[in-house]
């Protein structure tokens, strides 16, 4: 028997299939009603300077409301997302819904200076996907300068000499880019040259051990200061502990982003502590 699957591909559906292939192919259908019946919504973690205090920034992190299991974090459904490729029509509402939740921030004067989007290689080596960003940026009047596109080095690495052109449009619209997950993947140093990134991201399994494995410190003392010397801004993820925290601020790590000081949380609790913050600090604004 075969199933038409929509678009051109078709699949074949027997007793036979193994049980993984199937719960893949069933997964994949309830993704693509969850589009249809719009079931994702935002989530942000607030990054925090580590020198002021403040919140800085904003990671995107995508959660699925499904009617029958509840929240379901990225982890369960993301791979499957990127298989089939509905990662893409997944990420590119998720950018249309930040920058709309951005421009309601800016309007109530909130929108702390950045929110950053996590973009998988399936959006990234797609050929419109300069165009998919600029158009979006102009849809929505979110301003360029405020979004920040976070890419793994895998990523990065396997859209080969392309990537560097794309890179550098993005540089162009005035985006800012993050390398995400640093240190996990395989890309080599030499491409932090070739790369216009703007920030690395240390890999929260660096940060997790960091105050009982001195390897750990090492790495993440090493990157902080690679980063600095390569002029470009370093942001720890995965902070938990006062302990890792201090060691941070320590090392000069200019951002940090964690459980310790926030889960990611719905739009509108985010709204709440960006009040809160700037009834704190209220001349704090942006700096271009
Ligand atoms: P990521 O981009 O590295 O995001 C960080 C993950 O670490 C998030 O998991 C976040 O909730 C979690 N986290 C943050 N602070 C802590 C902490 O202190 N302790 C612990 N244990 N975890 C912490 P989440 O939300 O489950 O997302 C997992 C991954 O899914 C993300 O890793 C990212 O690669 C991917 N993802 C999430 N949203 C999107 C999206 O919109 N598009 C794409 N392409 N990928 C996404
Ligand atoms: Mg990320
Ligand atoms: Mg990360
Ligand atoms: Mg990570």
């Amino acid at each position: 028997r075969s199933k038409r699957q929509g678009g051109h591909s078709v699949q074949f559906y027997t007793p036979e299939m193994n049980a993984e292939a199937h719960d893949r192919l069933q997964l994949e259908n309830e993704l693509r009603k969850a589009l249809e019946r719009d079931e994702f919504l935002l989530y942000f973690q607030p990054q925090w300077d580590l020198g002021g205090g403040t919140l800085v920034g904003l990671e995107v992190l995508l959660r699925w409301q499904h009617p029958v299991h509840g929240l379901i974090g990225p982890d369960r459904f993301m791979p499957t997302a990127e298989h089939s490729g509905l990662i893409v029509p997944i990420g590119n509402r998720v950018l249309r819904a930040a920058c709309e939740q951005g421009v309601a921030w800016r309007e109530q004067g909130l929108l702390p200076q950045r929110i950053a989007v996590n973009i998988s290689s399936r959006q990234f080596q797609r050929q419109d996907m300069i165009e998919v960003i600029s158009r979006t940026l102009a849809e929505t009047g979110f301003d360029a300068g405020r979004l920040e596109l976070e890419l793994t080095e895998t990523v990065l690495m396997d859209n080969g000499d392309a990537t560097v052109t794309m890179l550098r449009a993005l540089k162009a619209m005035g985006v800012h880019l993050a390398i995400d997950d640093f240190g996990t993947g395989y890309s080599s140093l030499a491409y932090l040259k070739l790369f216009p990134i703007d920030r690395l991201k240390i890999d929260r399994s660096f940060v997790m051990d960091l105050t009982h494995d001195s390897d750990d410190a090492a790495i993440v003392a090493a990157t902080i200061a690679l980063g600095h010397n390569l002029n470009r801004t370093v942001i720890a993820e995965g902070v938990e502990t006062p302990a890792q925290l201090e060691f941070l601020r320590q090392h000069g790590c200019d951002l940090v982003q964690g459980y310790l000081l926030s889960r990611p949380l719905p739009a509108e609790e985010i709204t709440e502590l960006l009040r809160a913050q700037r009834v704190a600090t209220p001349e704090a604004d942006v700096p271009a």
